[in-house]
């Protein structure tokens, strides 16, 4: 550390961190970043998860969408997204058949696969016009997050057309989907988007499941999710490389335990291997949660949050072949693979989950990187036709990996066991069998639930988007210019915690730049 003094200290080197340091630095700030962990990106990293094995995996977060390109430009940032051919893919098994239903970018092929599963055009039109009205939503919404937070009335009026507000911004996600659709399956692909990382029913009444769908379908103004080119952590070690090389300091092995703000002033002290040590700073900016936020400063903390996914990362040797002959495994596990999630299913599995047991038929989605970009797999991987596999499960909450670890590790055995099992009935042969080994014979999976994610990112209660995601419009009188101020005029939240935060956006890393660069 070369200064005692910096403008702006930031408590975290995850993704929104590294954006608001190097927005900082590049308007000539001196900066100082202080990441608790040995490496920087947070959830959104690259990493070998497992031994002897040369391949780079998204170890957390995957596919993004939420990026706006202004960030990429505004930072100069070398990073590609590559687009993928297939959106989705969900297998059934119908009239003692196996078949699924496969949307593609190519509307012929996905009207084709709406007609194979449903025997009609009427569920596809339905999905059509849906999708056409999430699109005009988006196209409006989406630019407005990397501006100051609107009024609600405002964000109405930019939205421009009430039944569309009404469908998205008030009536509850599973009315509507019921309402537009009658398919089970096509329903449930729709529920999925807004229970990603949400412990919802479809119906809940203050409509987190609605917010939680709209971040899924706004981003870049078409709601696509794309391929990070290199993994995720590509991304973030652009990030901190634009940071670093506009002047911003990045610490890593530095856990900040105390913040001592007055408005204008403030000391951060923290701990690393040698000790503890403080700096001053003109601006604090918070990249960890809200909760330890609270903690930071001695005071009391928000309601608790908690996640409900199980995470899984694979390598396998081949993909598995599909019971439905009519779909290639290269394409229907380039999009997200749909497990379980028919409307029926997510909500049985919700009310399992709510009433303390592990879904029986947990429902979760899979998707193959290496379909759409190799480059995560060494040479010699790709050669021999390795593929990755990444599944997220939900309905998983944390309180169900509650009381120990050996209670956690009996769990998460037991759910990954049961959600295997549901993917294995869609296949031509186990996914056992097709899974890699590392170099000590161990098979190639890696399972992380809520509570293993709390330990090792500091999560709170594993909630991927650090609380419950929040309407991209002011909802109290104390949100402040930008959704990122807090009590303390100096102190303000820069992560997935603020409003508008959550995935990989760097949205509220933008965002809390912005206001203190308004100051
Ligand atoms: C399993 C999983 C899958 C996901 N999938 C996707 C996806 O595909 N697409 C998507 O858009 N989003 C996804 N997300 C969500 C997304 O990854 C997060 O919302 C996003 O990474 C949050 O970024 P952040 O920089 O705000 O916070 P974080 O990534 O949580 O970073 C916060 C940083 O602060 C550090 N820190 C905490 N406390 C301290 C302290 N006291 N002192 C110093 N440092 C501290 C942490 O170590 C961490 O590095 C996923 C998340 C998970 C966990």
């Amino acid at each position: 550390m070369r200064r005692e003094r910096y403008d702006a200290v930031i408590v975290g080197g995850g993704h929104n961190g590294l954006v608001a340091a190097a927005y900082l630095a590049r308007a000539g700030r001196s900066v100082l970043v202080l990441e608790r962990l040995g490496r920087t990106g947070g959830a959104a990293v690259s990493a070998p998860a497992f031994p002897g094995v040369d391949a780079r995996l998204s170890r957390y977060s995957y596919l993004v969408s939420l990026l706006p390109r202004k960030i990429l430009d505004d930072l100069g940032l070398r990073f590609a997204v590559r687009k993928r051919p297939v959106s989705s893919y969900t297998p059934t098994r119908r009239g003692g058949r196996d078949t699924g239903l496969l949307v593609h970018r190519d509307p012929d092929r996905t009207r084709e696969s709406f007609w194979r599963l449903t025997g009609s055009d009427a569920e596809f039109e339905a999905w059509r016009a849906f999708y056409g009205a999430a699109a005009h939503a988006a196209e409006r919404v989406f630019p407005t997050l990397t501006e100051p937070l609107p009024e609600e009335d405002e964000l109405r009026r930019r939205v421009g057309d009430d039944r569309i507000w009404d469908m998205f911004f008030t009536t509850p996600l599973g009315e509507t989907v019921e309402r537009t659709f009658a398919d089970d399956l096509v329903r449930g692909v729709v529920l999925t988007d807004g229970l990603i990382g949400t412990f919802s029913p479809a119906g809940a009444e203050d409509l987190r499941q609605n917010r939680c769908f709209l971040y899924h379908v706004i981003g870049g103004g078409t709601g696509d999710w794309d391929v990070p080119v290199g993994g995720m952590g590509a991304f973030t070690d652009a990030l901190a490389d634009a940071a670093r090389a506009a002047g911003a300091e990045i610490l890593t092995g530095h856990e900040v335990s105390g913040i001592d703000a007055d408005g204008t002033r403030a000391e951060v002290a923290y701990a690393n291997e040698d000790g503890t040590g403080t700096v001053e700073a003109r601006h604090v900016l918070v990249n960890a949660s809200p909760e330890a936020l609270a903690a930071l400063l001695g005071e009391p903390g928000p309601e608790p949050a908690e996640g409900a996914q199980l995470k899984v990362n694979m390598l396998l040797e081949r993909l598995p072949r599909l019971r439905d002959r009519e779909v290639d495994p290269r394409e229907a596990f380039a999009g997200t693979f749909h497990v379980s999630e028919t409307f029926e299913q997510l909500e049985a599995a919700y009310a399992e989950a709510a009433a303390g047991r592990l879904p029986a038929a947990p429902p979760s989605e899979v998707y193959c990187h290496s379909l759409s970009d190799p480059s995560v797999l060494g040479e010699d991987l790709v050669r021999r036709g390795y593929q990755t596999l990444t599944l997220f499960g939900l309905h998983a909450p944390a309180r169900l990996f509650r009381g120990g670890a050996a209670a956690n590790r009996e769990a998460r055995a037991r759910l990954l066991d049961a959600t295997i099992a549901q993917l294995d009935a869609h296949l031509e042969e186990p996914l056992a069998d097709c899974l890699a080994e590392d170099a000590n014979g161990d098979p190639c999976i890696e399972a992380k639930t809520p509570v293993d994610l709390e330990h090792d990112l500091r999560l709170p209660g594993g909630n991927i988007f650090h609380r419950d995601l929040s309407w991209p419009f002011r909802t109290g009188g104390a949100q402040g210019r930008w959704g990122v101020e807090t009590a303390r005029a100096n102190v303000l939240l820069c992560g997935a915690g603020a409003v508008r935060g959550g995935g990989v956006s760097g949205i509220p890393g933008h965002n809390a730049a912005m206001a203190v660069l308004g100051r």
